[in-house]
């Protein structure tokens, strides 16, 4: 035994053993999936059992979900965390992925692009293939970073510049050559369908990012510009998109109320908030809250987003006369118990939640307007005065999302004394509060996912009274907050203070208040 250790193979061999397994700790300190709390046990087992225990712990821990799927992918394509720190050393090269790539670019029906593209002669396909890797990476990089869109725009005549937006902000992640852009442009054209040589006239359509056992559906956008083709490329990532209830960020209150609502057999719940706001998210996670098999849900959407099992989805065209209100006629006959509308933006919808509510329906819409009284005076814009709604409509909910701080770089600070004058009319009795820093986790913004701030008005036997009434803008608000509706500046200075967000976010989501 003893010889082994002065002999220098023996010695060797020993060494390369250790490096292994402290190797192999360090990997098992950084795999997503096993348990934190267990991280020790399991650190110790491979500690005194080298490779051969950090083997069973990668077959028993499998990577299930598509971060682990993307980091797998990259290490296939770099060589593991080893061969990436290699190669940062000795400054080589990302090399190209391999043949069989993780993810896939395909068409909205799940179709491969490189099986579509047969039309292309020998050399402009090795061209494409280099212009799909390319895109495809650049699509990996924004479902990891949790990007909701792509934009892909030209700088001058040979420069596109790609910016992903995330938490609401755009951000320039790369600058492309127009050539190599083109071709990108091209590979995303080809899964969406549309027509490549069309370069000037808008076009519209969808594709599919594949990783494994997760498809992520993609909306893209073209058009023309002065200096070239541009698109706009939208993520519908489920796990970004789709939330509990519980996770929507209502306070406890409002989230009893609303599910009061959403839990009657009839009535109407609008929402209302600008584009991004995450109004769709509130909507399908009060869909999702129903059972499903014994409530029979039907929608009509513009687009449709996510697929919700057991519901019957439509999606409006308004080219082949597909309308809200079409669909919504023929969906009544069907005497569904829960109906959503994208949005409710002409008379004829309207009319049509209005009698699908007062027949025994529960219909879940989308209006515009600045805050919730506002959204549903905008019905009487629609022509359904108010005193017609009294009885139908039970809740609107009026929202808005800010940046989320960062949990481990943000730092307390104290609001100015002009921030804490309005605060303290809101609620907040204490001026300390956190501010934004920057680190690795937040890519140096300070800010990392967001939040929604709320204004529920819900309809109670007082307010159904005023609404008889044909109330103004003010008589209404007035009577919301007497039963008990919190202003959504209100609901912000909440999360100032429990130091989830920071003033001058709510400020700016808020207007002027
Ligand atoms: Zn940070």
């Amino acid at each position: 035994m003893l010889d082994a250790f002065i002999h220098p193979i023996g010695f060797g061999i020993f060494a390369a053993w250790w490096i292994a397994t402290l190797y192999c700790v360090s990997l098992c300190q950084r795999h997503p999936n096993i348990p934190v709390e267990h991280r020790a046990w399991y650190n110790l087992l491979v500690l005194l059992t080298g490779p051969w225990g950090m083997a069973v712990i990668l077959t028993r821990f499998r990577y299930p979900a598509h971060d682990a799927a993307a980091q797998e992918y990259r290490d296939q394509v770099e060589g593991g965390p080893v061969m990436r720190w290699l190669k940062r050393i000795l400054g080589l090269q990302r090399p190209e992925p391999a043949q069989n790539t993780v993810i896939e670019l395909c068409t909205a029906d799940g179709k491969p692009v490189h099986q579509l593209d047969s039309r292309y002669g020998k050399r402009a396909r090795q061209d494409d293939s280099e212009s799909l890797t390319r895109i495809k990476n650049l699509l990996l990089d924004a479902v990891e970073a949790r990007v909701t869109d792509v934009l892909i725009d030209p700088r001058s005549e040979d420069q596109y510049s790609v910016r992903f937006r995330i938490d609401g902000v755009l951000e320039e992640v790369e600058q492309i050559g127009a050539e190599m852009a083109h071709n990108m442009l091209n590979c995303l054209k080809i899964a969406a369908r549309m027509d490549i040589a069309e370069r000037r006239r808008p076009q519209d359509g969808s594709f599919m990012i594949k990783l494994p056992q997760l498809p992520i559906n993609c909306r893209m956008a073209t058009a023309g510009t002065l200096r070239g083709p541009k698109a706009a490329v939208r993520i519908l990532d489920r796990r970004v998109g789709l939330k509990p209830v519980t996770d929507l960020g209502l306070s406890r209150k409002d989230m009893e109320r609303m599910l009061v609502a959403a839990n009657r057999k009839s009535g109407m719940i609008l929402v209302c908030g600008p584009t991004g706001s995450g109004k769709t998210t509130t909507l399908y996670a009060l869909l999702n809250q129903f059972d499903a098999t014994s409530r029979n849900i039907v929608t009509v959407e513009d687009p449709i987003e996510y697929p919700i099992e057991h519901a019957t989805q439509t999606e409006v065209n308004v080219r082949a006369n597909i309308t809200f209100a079409n669909v919504m006629r023929a969906m009544l006959r069907q005497n569904p118990d829960v109906i959503l509308v994208g949005e409710i933006r002409d008379n004829e919808t309207a009319e049509l939640a209005l009698q699908a509510s007062n027949t025994g329906h529960l219909v879940l819409s989308t209006v515009h307007g600045n805050d919730s009284s506002a959204a549903m005076l905008r019905l009487s814009d629609l022509g359904v005065p108010p005193r017609r709604l009294a009885g139908a409509i039970t809740a609107v909910l009026s929202q808005r999302l800010v940046r989320r701080l960062c949990p481990e770089c943000k730092t307390r600070t104290q609001l100015s004394a002009a921030q804490f004058d309005i605060a303290q009319e809101h609620g907040m009795t204490s001026d300390e509060v956190y501010k934004p820093v920057g680190c690795g986790e937040c890519r140096d913004t300070g800010f990392h996912g967001r939040e929604g701030i709320f204004e529920l008005l819900f309809v109670n036997r007082a307010v159904d009274s005023v609404l008889t009434q044909d109330p103004t803008l003010a008589e209404l608000r007035d009577a919301a907050i007497e039963a008990g509706m919190m202003p959504m500046f209100h609901h912000g200075m909440q999360k100032v203070a429990s130091g989830l967000t920071t003033f001058d976010e709510i400020a700016r989501v808020c207007g002027s208040e």
